[in-house]
């Protein structure tokens, strides 16, 4: 099911990127895996998704110790609180909700400087929604420019999780902010190259307003029984 489920995402992305005349090749799968077995990440794995995302810190990492597969990419897309943040340091490559200037002073000193600089996505509040974590856009420039001065961080770019039960017009304008600011930031930073934006339901939008990074949980593994 797993693989039969990742082919029908390449396909859905063949077929938006080819209403938009992009490259399919520009949008990333990232498999979100919380609450999946191993054994689920391996069947995905065997059809050569090679990057997955965790929410749950203590998961993620028994996930990442016990796969122990340096040819995989880890995302942890959940929210970084101040006693975790050291295990999102330690064991992710990416963290894609990086937002405010202390999860980034906090990552940046947990990462060893044996490692990679830590890969690093601002989330964005775009719908501003008092429940959702992240930045709004107005704040965003200020954020950056720190990220990117930090030695063992790398800003990559930007994360959103947009409000549910949208019509797809009020999708794509949404996103399309999340894209122009996305832009802008890529013009001004040399590292900056990825917009992570569009999960199960809505990316289809998300491809045709400019996303190069999809989480896709449900539609690759199935539903969740417990959140
Ligand atoms: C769970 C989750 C996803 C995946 O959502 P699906 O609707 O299952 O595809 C994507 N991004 C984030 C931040 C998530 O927490």
């Amino acid at each position: 099911m797993i693989k039969n489920n990742i082919k029908n995402i390449r396909q859905r992305i063949l077929l938006a990127t080819e209403r938009c005349q992009r490259d399919p090749k520009e949008v990333i799968v990232l498999a979100v895996s919380k609450t999946k077995t191993t054994s689920d990440i391996k069947q995905a794995i065997a059809v050569g998704q090679d990057c997955f995302g965790e929410n749950y810190i203590q998961e993620g990492v028994e996930k990442i110790q016990f796969l122990d597969n340096s040819d995989l990419t880890w995302h942890f897309i959940g929210s970084v609180q101040s006693n975790k943040s050291r295990l999102v340091a330690k064991y992710f490559d990416w963290c894609q909700s990086v937002d405010s200037i202390h999860c980034a002073n906090r990552l940046n000193y947990q990462r060893t400087s044996f490692q990679k600089p830590l890969n690093i996505l601002i989330q964005i509040n775009i719908n501003n929604e008092q429940t959702k974590s992240g930045v709004s856009l107005e704040e965003l420039s200020v954020l950056a420019e720190y990220v990117s001065q930090l030695p063992y961080l790398k800003l990559r770019g930007l994360m959103a999780i947009p409000a549910l039960k949208e019509t797809y017009h009020r999708q794509l304008t949404i996103y399309q902010k999340m894209s122009e600011a996305f832009q802008e930031l890529r013009n001004t930073y040399a590292s900056v190259d990825t917009l992570s934006l569009g999960m199960s339901y809505d990316m289809e939008a998300a491809i045709i307003a400019g996303s190069t990074m999809i989480r896709i949980g449900t539609a690759i593994f199935g539903s969740r029984i417990k959140e």
